[in-house]
């Protein structure tokens, strides 16, 4: 069934999108009421975050939405990664097509074991990755603004956003536009596991109000190829400790692991192409972990 609500029907008091803001423009407004009535009909919104770029956050993004629509849940997965999109590499789709009309993007929807996954990347719409590089801050922002907007997903359970790497204006557009997201995971790696990293992430959530939902240490150690060993490279549970300094949940710990780069290449996540490996089920925690740090896996 679908939500006919609109926001001018809607009595939920405490949507933002209910009455226009100080000094808002009509235009503003309008755009605002848009992108909320798109985004109330999702029942989970969750972000991916990271400190720095290159540490695995879109493998992370993508491994999670292929889980939980494996699990038989409708996903959303949105990459907002301005300057390197690499969701549609890493689910096999540089050379989808989007339709739109009008004012509207429809995401490439792709059946993921029992359930389904819709698809869109702000990559479908660059022409090429110099766009974005040339493109000023308010540019940038007027961007990733109408993207939001213009997206149609439907009703979804989830939707996991792969946000701009970093803490600043792109992210906090990301941040400041999704409201009431359930929070935020937070993708580090062991190396950088430096309390400034997560700190600034962590300070970066609660300057826009967006819940912690817990770190996950990516490249944690190494699985070796031969025999499986887990074989801890940088220490054993530095996340886990560092977590606890932070005062955020610690969702658990992904190692080094060959056949991700493989899987990213093929463009089918690990989550789907080897289910049964140590990888997977470490992911699988995670998802359970979602359920236990606030996100309701129930949907
Ligand atoms: P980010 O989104 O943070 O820039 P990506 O998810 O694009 O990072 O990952 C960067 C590179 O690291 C990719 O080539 C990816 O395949 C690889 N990678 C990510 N996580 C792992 C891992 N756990 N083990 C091995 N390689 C990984």
């Amino acid at each position: 069934m679908t939500n006919e609500k609109t926001c001018q029907s809607c009595g939920d008091a405490q949507c933002s999108a209910h009455a226009k803001q100080p000094g808002e423009r009509d235009e503003e407004f309008m755009d605002r009421q848009a992108l909320q009535s798109r985004m109330c009909k999702i029942k989970h919104k969750v972000l991916v975050l990271s400190g720095k770029g290159g540490v695995g956050k879109s493998t992370v993004a993508v491994n999670l939405a292929t889980a939980l629509a494996m699990a038989g849940k409708s996903v959303g997965i949105l990459d907002v990664d301005i300057h390197g999109p690499s969701v549609p590499k890493l689910l096999h789709l540089e050379n989808a097509r989007i339709e739109g009309r009008e004012d509207t993007l429809f995401p490439v929807k792709m059946t993921v074991g029992k359930g389904v996954l819709s698809v869109m990347s702000i990559g479908f719409l660059l022409r090429d990755r110099d766009d974005a590089v040339i493109w000023r801050g308010p540019r940038k922002h007027g961007v990733i603004k109408q993207f939001l907007k213009d997206v149609e997903w439907g009703e979804l359970d989830y939707l996991i956003v792969d946000s701009p790497p970093g803490t600043g204006d792109e992210p906090l557009a990301v941040a400041q536009l999704i409201e009431r997201a359930d929070g935020a995971v937070v993708v580090t790696t062991p190396q950088e596991i430096s309390v400034q990293d997560v700190r600034r992430c962590v300070a970066f959530c609660r300057q826009v109000e967006l819940k912690v939902i817990g770190v996950v240490e990516n490249m944690s150690g190494f699985t070796c190829p031969k025999c499986g060993e887990l074989v801890s490279i940088f220490g054993a549970d530095g996340g886990r400790t560092m977590a606890k300094e932070m005062g955020v949940p610690y969702l658990g710990a992904i190692p080094i692991e060959p056949a991700i780069v493989v899987s990213g290449d093929s463009g089918m996540p690990i989550v789907q192409a080897k289910p049964d490996s140590a990888t997977a089920q470490a992911f699988a925690q995670i998802v359970r972990c979602l359920a236990t740090n606030g996100v309701d896996r129930t949907g």
